[in-house]
């Protein structure tokens, strides 16, 4: 039997070349190998201020962009979290075990409380609906950046904190293992922070040729690299080389790397053949995405049968979960 995998991404919209790159041409494998339950978790985006009408466009959105880049509705189970209630249904249960000094002490909260005038208790309560999402479909394995991997810890927590309480013997959820990917991170085109479209950093993987060609022809390369005679240093170069290293088949990143140490080609030719790179695999992800875009409703049900799919798993879960908990069902089971 195929190990489970559970990975979620928010509803921020259009996919940018840092989400596929870091997370989405990863799950594009993944779901070959792994029983995989991929979620837009639009419950988590309403944790900051957001706009009702505008979070359903970047909801539809992010879902044409993950089908489009390659998630196989045939493979893996794709979902949006508000279609299935029993994610917030375990939250509850989980928030009623965990301590909160164990909420209070995590990194992201104190980040973000520090920017708002008033603190929401979504907002603390966030990692524990993360810790259901995962724990829900009794996922073994989460894919995960090296930078994320604490972040799964408090899930491993409260999936002792409830076994120990309610079913030691052999416990009930497995504890979520990092699986780690091997992606790097992908700096944004002012090669100083990462990739985020608040931003304005990114280059959507949908843009067109001539939008990408004007984003990259700016970026910043080696700065010792004034004039096309100058020698340069790839690894000095925090945009371009990354992203050959990235779209370019391995002869090209060599070629970039000779011809960069050598001064063979001035930084126009070498962001001309990135161009040439991007384009070819991002083309036809632009082509099904402009399909599925003329056909939204194929999108909706495309996003409720996988929600129909992930609700088999997760209403078995609630009820051996109520089960254990002494908390009777509803009629229907739940
Ligand atoms: Fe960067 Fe390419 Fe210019 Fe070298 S030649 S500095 S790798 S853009």
């Amino acid at each position: 039997m195929m190990a489970r995998i559970f990975s979620g991404i928010q509803p921020s919209g259009e996919l940018h070349i840092g989400n596929y790159l870091g997370a989405v041409k990863n799950w594009v494998q993944l779901q070959h190998q792994f029983e995989s339950y991929f979620c837009v978790v639009n419950y988590h985006a309403i944790t900051a201020a957001y706009d009702p009408p505008e979070l359903q466009r970047r909801t539809h959105e992010m879902a044409v962009g993950l089908l489009a880049a390659g998630v196989d509705p045939s493979k893996a189970t794709l979902f949006l979290q508000s279609q299935v209630p029993e994610h917030t249904e375990l939250a509850w249960i989980f928030n009623t075990i965990t301590p909160l000094g164990e909420l209070e002490r995590q990194v992201a909260f104190k980040e973000k409380a520090a920017k708002q005038e008033q603190v929401m208790a979504g907002l603390l309560n966030y990692p524990v609906l993360q810790a259901a999402d995962i724990l829900l479909y009794l996922a073994e394995l989460v894919p995960v950046g090296e930078d994320q991997v604490q972040h799964l810890e408090l899930s491993r927590v409260i999936a002792r904190n409830w076994n120990a309480r309610f079913s030691p013997e052999p416990p009930y959820f497995p504890e979520p293992q990092p699986r780690l990917t091997h992606t790097r991170r992908i700096v944004g085109l002012d090669g100083q922070s990462k990739m985020s479209k608040s931003l304005g950093n990114t280059i959507g993987i949908l843009e067109e040729p001539e939008s990408i060609w004007e984003k990259l022809r700016p970026a910043v390369t080696d700065p010792a690299r004034q004039r096309k005679t100058d020698k340069g240093e790839p690894t000095k170069c925090p945009v371009i080389y990354p992203l050959h290293q990235a779209f370019s088949p391995e002869a090209t990143v060599h070629e970039v790397e000779t011809n960069c140490r050598q001064a063979k080609w001035g930084c126009i030719d070498c962001k001309k053949s990135l161009l040439t790179n991007i384009v070819n695999e991002l083309t036809p992800i632009r082509e099904r995405a402009r399909d599925l875009q003329s056909n939204p409703a194929r999108v909706t049900e495309t996003l409720e049968a996988g929600a129909a799919k992930a609700r088999v798993v997760a209403s078995k879960t609630i009820r051996h979960v109520k089960e254990k908990m002494g908390l009777p069902l509803a009629s229907n089971g739940g």
